[in-house]
């Protein structure tokens, strides 16, 4: 596996890579691999010629208040895990580099961003967009792999990758689970252990939720109202929002039509978790971006 840190370098290699006819699969992430992250690895390798993966914490992403500074890194055993996983390039760039300047030109995402996360962590999609738009150019990807984890952030690439015409497939791939349901997560190594144990009926709502539907509950505003009580009366977090909007488009419905999400955010003392379920309007999994 290549270890690349220069701009110019990662460039050059994809550019190569172009001209020879082959197809680049890339997996960005911000590190402290997991299973999950291992997930999109595979599927990447699956099928393209070239895989290559990124790491790098984005403080463009991160409110003055979050955990920029806290959030989890362990380059030695990341290097391991994408050797592990066949990865070609692991592409490690230095903030300096990426960020030389205050930006002269910022990109400003307007839709799909004033409920869920966008609604709590200002500017936090305007970061996702500009270091992706960068890594994109740096990458040059036929394939990009995203989590449905994170099914916000894939609708807002969705939209920056076809306002800004990138020729890049996105490929969604399902939210990694550990065995009692928890979404796998780079934070989770935050929660206490009492918060770990009550930390799985985050999902145990959603798929209350998700029953409510396919036993013909049609109103949001009562799916909503249950997951909430679930949630508090099964776990001691703090409820940042649970949500049912359409996806990917994001806009609120006063009845179930079409593709839905199912969305929650739950502050821990340790951590804020994220999770969701995308499902048709009968309640199936769906896990599509369209
Ligand atoms: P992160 O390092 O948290 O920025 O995540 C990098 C990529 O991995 C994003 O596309 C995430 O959606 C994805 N990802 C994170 N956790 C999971 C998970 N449990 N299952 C599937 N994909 C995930």
């Amino acid at each position: 596996m290549n270890i690349i840190r220069s701009i110019a370098e990662m460039q050059q290699f994809s550019k190569q890579c172009q001209r020879r006819g082959q197809s680049i699969g890339f997996v960005p992430t911000m590190g402290y691999l997991h299973v999950g992250h291992e997930q999109l690895m595979k599927r990447a390798r699956s099928e393209n010629d070239i895989v290559v993966t990124s790491i790098f914490v984005n403080p463009l992403q991160f409110g003055p208040n979050e955990d920029f500074d806290r959030y989890p890194r362990d380059e030695q055993r990341d290097i391991e895990i994408a050797k592990r996983n066949n990865v070609d390039v692991l592409f490690l760039p230095h903030q300096a580099e990426m960020y030389p300047d205050e930006q002269g030109i910022t990109i400003e995402v307007r839709n799909r961003t004033d409920v869920l996360c966008g609604q709590r962590r200002e500017g936090h999609f305007n970061g996702v967009v500009t270091v992706l738009t960068k890594l994109f150019h740096l990458t040059l990807p036929t394939n990009a792999y995203f989590g449905l984890k994170d099914a916000q952030q894939l609708a807002v690439v969705d939209l920056l990758v076809s306002t800004y015409n990138f020729p890049i497939k996105l490929v969604p791939v399902p939210t990694v689970r550990e065995p009692d349901g928890l979404a796998m997560s780079s934070r989770n190594v935050y929660l206490t252990e009492k918060e770990r144990m009550e930390a799985p009926f985050l999902y145990q709502a959603l798929k209350h939720g998700q029953k409510l539907i396919i036993d013909g509950e049609k109103n949001p505003v009562n799916i909503v109202k249950e997951v909430i009580d679930f949630i508090d009366s099964n776990t001691h977090g703090k409820i940042d929002y649970v949500e049912l909007l359409s996806y990917p488009d994001l806009l609120p419905i006063d009845k179930l039509e079409g593709q839905i999400i199912l969305a929650l955010a739950v502050h821990f003392q340790g951590a804020r978790l994220i999770d969701n379920l995308i499902l048709d309007q009968e309640g199936n999994i769906s896990e599509q971006l369209k």
